[in-house]
């Protein structure tokens, strides 16, 4: 029985953040020098993971992505893909992932059943790879792409967040390089999200500053028609390339949006800018019936109205959403948490 908030938005797609856990430090998701980890003893194994999925697929969700913190760093993750792609009811399972350790795991996830996955790439200079990331990883990251490829992942897609003074002058080169693989390559506005404490509205390029750098580089760009709930605005050039922009900053698309997020310690988030979630580990834990989480989950989605990204774009005065004492005190706040 698929269910619809109040603004008849369906229950479609769901994150699933496998771990809290990074290998790198991006400047715009985790600047800071120390961390709050979710304790151990309250990440999902995968089983849990799985009943839930069962749970939230009865309910309309079709597509997961799964996400973190890195999802390749978590311990065996083939093994959760290979569970997940047996449902039946899944039409799409993706995976979001920075690259670093994609060049071992990518047959294997793509033996394991995984559709499609998505590379975080924000430079090809080397140098400033490891100073937005912290890690001199660039030349894993391409290799895993590479490999990706090799694997069979026919639909690769890149995810570049562009910050001013950082990475605007390579949205061309990034984009050249994406042709090089196939991937379609998504251009993404930074965002004001928990974590991202580096932030400021000056810093942020927008979808028109995206598309004028690439108009100029490539004159004509053609605007496809939309993609369902999907967050990316598709553009082809006159040479067939497509490309996307998120445009979450300055466009947002709340009223589209069929996306919600599971913690690795089993929180369910129905909106990015939410400051609450909603604890499905302890009811699964205490022995909750099919029915019981049913329940739950059906009440807080028809119950929800969240237009975070929309009423963050009304605020005069814009800031980083969550201050380094709050996300002290609660790393349910983080981006690296919830999962992107
Ligand atoms: N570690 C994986 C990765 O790097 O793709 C998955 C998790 S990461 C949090 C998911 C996505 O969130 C990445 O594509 C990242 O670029 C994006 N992200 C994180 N902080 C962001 C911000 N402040 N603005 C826009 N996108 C952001």
């Amino acid at each position: 029985m698929a269910i619809t908030d109040r603004l008849g938005r369906p229950l479609g797609n769901l994150r699933i953040s496998v771990t809290d856990r990074c290998n790198l430090r991006c400047a715009y998701c985790m600047p800071e020098r120390d961390y709050v980890w979710l304790p151990r003893a309250d990440i999902l194994h995968f089983e849990e993971i799985g009943r839930l999925a069962d749970v939230f697929g009865s309910l309309g969700v079709d597509r997961i992505r799964l996400t973190g913190g890195e999802p390749l760093t978590r311990q065996d993750l083939p093994r959760l893909v290979q569970l997940l792609a047996r449902k039946p009811w899944l039409r799409d399972l993706a995976m979001t992932t920075n690259g670093v350790l994609l060049e071992a795991h990518a047959q294997a996830l793509h033996d394991a059943g995984l559709h499609r996955v998505t590379v975080s790439l924000d430079t090809l200079l080397p140098e400033r790879f490891r100073e937005l990331t912290r890690f001199d990883e660039l030349g894993r990251v391409l290799r895993g792409i590479d490999a990706a490829a090799r694997a069979g992942f026919s639909a690769i897609k890149l995810d570049t967040v562009v910050i001013r003074g950082v990475n605007d002058d390579e949205i061309v080169p990034l984009l050249e390089r994406a042709k090089g693989w196939g991937a379609e390559i998504r251009f993404i506005e930074y965002m004001d999200v928990g974590g991202a404490t580096l932030w400021s509205r000056e810093r942020v390029v927008s979808r028109q500053g995206i598309l004028r750098a690439i108009a100029d580089a490539y004159g004509e760009v053609e605007a496809l028609p939309a993609e369902g709930s999907a967050p990316a605005e598709r553009f082809r050039l006159v040479d067939g390339t497509v490309f996307g922009v998120i445009a979450s900053t300055t466009a947002p698309f709340c009223r589209a949006c069929d996306r919600s997020r599971l913690t690795a310690d089993g929180l369910w988030y129905l909106c990015l800018y939410a400051t609450q979630g909603l604890d499905l580990r302890k009811p699964l834990r205490e022995g909750a019936s099919d029915e019981q989480l049913k329940t739950l989950l059906t009440g807080a989605w028809t119950f929800r109205a969240d237009r975070g990204a929309e009423e963050r774009l009304g605020l005069r005065e814009r800031a980083p959403l969550v201050g380094k004492a709050d996300l002290q005190n609660d790393p349910h706040l983080e981006m690296h948490t919830r999962g992107g």
